[in-house]
Formats: structure tokens, sequence, C-alpha cells
């Protein structure tokens, strides 16, 4: 049935770019939601990652869910990594649907302040209480990385400036 062939064929076109972006343990998920459950992105209110965010890739639902936000309440935790009984590393499959969504200029509008920041200090999060911390406990309040290197921050425009995201015109 040619409906059927359609549909399975994007399936597989959204599953293997997400392999190819990273994601390569995503055909092993059973769907079981382990991750889900200990995923502070969910509990905030991102419901569209982990499990949800799988299924919505292996239903071949790439494009419908281009402009999904949860994607960028991904904190990086790894805690759905620790859990998931089939080794799929949801974080990275998370990643990679970023990866696909930034590809195609689809990014969510609280990307762009640490893009931003990114672009200007070297650093996506610079923040006025990490500064009072570090003073706090006797450290330079600015780290020894790209913030007090300007040559590491020119570098890191340069590879901006190259990047499809500065067709976004935000730097
Ligand atoms: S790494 Fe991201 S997707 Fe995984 S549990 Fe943490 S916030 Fe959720
Ligand atoms: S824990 Fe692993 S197998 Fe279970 S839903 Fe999450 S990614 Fe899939």
């Amino acid at each position: 049935m040619p409906a059927i062939k359609i549909d399975q064929d994007k399936i597989k076109e959204a599953v293997q770019t997400i392999v190819d972006l990273g994601g390569d343990g995503i055909r092993n998920c059973v769907q079981c939601g382990a991750c889900s459950a200990v995923c502070p992105g969910v509990k905030a209110g991102f419901p569209v990652l982990c499990r949800l965010l799988i299924r919505k890739i292996l239903n071949g639902q790439l494009e419908e869910t281009i402009e999904e936000v949860s994607t960028w309440g991904c904190q990086s935790c790894n805690r759905c990594t620790e859990v998931c009984p089939q080794g799929v590393r949801p974080q990275e499959v998370v990643f990679a649907y970023r990866r696909y969504q930034a590809g195609e200029l689809a990014m969510s509008a609280s990307a762009f302040g640490p893009q931003m920041s990114l672009y200007e200090t070297g650093h996506a999060v610079t923040t006025d209480a990490t500064a009072a911390n570090r003073e706090k406990v006797g450290l330079n309040p600015v780290p020894p990385t790209a913030l007090q290197n300007k040559a590491a921050q020119k570098e890191i425009q340069t590879l901006l400036d190259e990047s499809p995201m500065a067709d976004l015109g935000i730097f």
C-alpha cells in the first residue's frame, strides 16, 4: 500500500537523520519511560524530551516537531543515560535533535541569549551570581577560560561566523 510505504520512508529518514547527527542509540529504545521519569527537564514542563522525543522521531515526525522548544530545556545532567536499560543515551538523541533544529535554523528564542553570550565572551552562560560565588571562596571572579583569553574568544567568533547560526543575524 503506497501510504504505508511513504510512512516507512519517512520513519527511516527521520531515524537516520538523528543517527547521523550523533543519536546512534535511538534504534534500541523500547519506550519504557525510565528516562522521562528522572528527567528534570520533563519535570520542569518540557515534555518532549527523552521517551516522548524518541517516540516522535521513531514515528517519523521530524518536520512536525521542528519548532519544538522542549529540547532546549535539557540540562545535560545525563540522568537519562544512567537509567536507560537499553544503552540508548537519550541525551545524545536530544543533542542530535538540537543539531537538526539548528541546521534548519529552527532554534528556540531562549537559545539566542546564550548564543550571543558565547559569541561575545566565549561562554554561553555567565552570571553575576557565579562571579560572586567564586569571589566568596577566594577565586578570581573571572574564571581562567575563554573569558580571560581574547585570542580564544576571537577563534570562537570566527567559528560561529562560519556556522549556519550566522544566517540568523544574531551576532
Ligand atoms: S540529560 Fe537532558 S534529557 Fe537527559 S535527563 Fe538530563 S535534562 Fe533530561
Ligand atoms: S530509558 Fe531508554 S529504553 Fe527506556 S524510554 Fe528511555 S531511551 Fe527508551
